[in-house]
């Protein structure tokens, strides 16, 4: 279980609906490094309450992102891990009846995690628009909140949709690439058009002051350059 992340000895394991769930530690440092700048700038709550509440909304995000995969591939008779690790996380098929299924289901398994935060934005819209929001308190922040919760769900999952491998839009361009060009071509394809546009965000992404995303799409780059290295030889 859990084969590709290292032990640290502090991960978090648990069960959710029966989807063996790890929480890496580097998911909390990571989490902690993105949240740690904007929590400063909250005007009203206790920094240190307003942090864990961003920490456990960006928790469960994520978890409701991975849950999206799980519960698809268990559609496809597919059991799946949930791990989630800095940068986000994965759920991974381990086994089942469904394992050696075509590619469109590699296509609605990877739209399954984004399609799961779309829902769970649409739920605290409806919450925002019905429930009376919280007045400025010495505790929690209701803005700060809103606003964490309404990024978590909307930017993350748009951006998880650019096809870049291994974002799940990557993904679904790899099972488009190989219903036309076979395996092999389609994953050198799909690498190129992941490098590509991979390096032309970065550069944006520098342009406009992203660092954060630009350090990110720098590693994502880099991984997948060395992928295709490994796919067609040296040169
Ligand atoms: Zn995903």
């Amino acid at each position: 279980m859990f084969m590709s992340v290292q032990d640290t000895g502090f991960e978090i394991r648990f069960r959710i609906f029966g989807i063996p769930v790890m929480v890496h530690p580097f998911f909390w440092l990571m989490a902690l490094i993105m949240l740690g700048n904007g929590v400063v700038t909250v005007p009203d709550g206790h920094p240190v309450l307003n942090l864990v509440g961003m920490l456990v909304i960006v928790f469960v995000s994520i978890l409701v992102h991975e849950l999206g995969h799980s519960a698809l591939m268990a559609w496809y008779r597919i059991r799946s891990e949930i791990v989630l690790y800095a940068m986000g996380g994965y759920a991974m098929p381990v086994g089942g009846r469904g394992i050696m299924r075509g590619l469109w289901d590699q296509v609605w398994i990877s739209l399954a995690g984004p399609v799961a935060q779309f829902l769970l934005l649409g739920l605290v819209i409806v919450g925002v628009w019905y429930l009376p929001p919280l007045p400025p308190n010495r505790f929690i922040s209701y803005q700060a909140m809103v606003f964490v919760a309404v990024y978590c769900n909307l930017v993350w999952p748009i951006l998880n949709l650019l096809p870049i491998l291994p974002l799940d839009g990557g993904r679904i361009c790899q099972a488009f690439c190989r219903m036309f060009q076979g395996h092999y071509q389609g994953d050198i394809t799909a690498l190129w058009i992941s490098i590509i546009l991979g390096s032309v965000l970065v550069a944006m992404s520098f342009q406009y002051q992203q660092f954060t995303s630009g350090i990110f799409l720098i590693y994502l780059t880099i991984q997948n350059f060395q992928e295709l290295q490994q796919r067609v030889g040296r040169w």
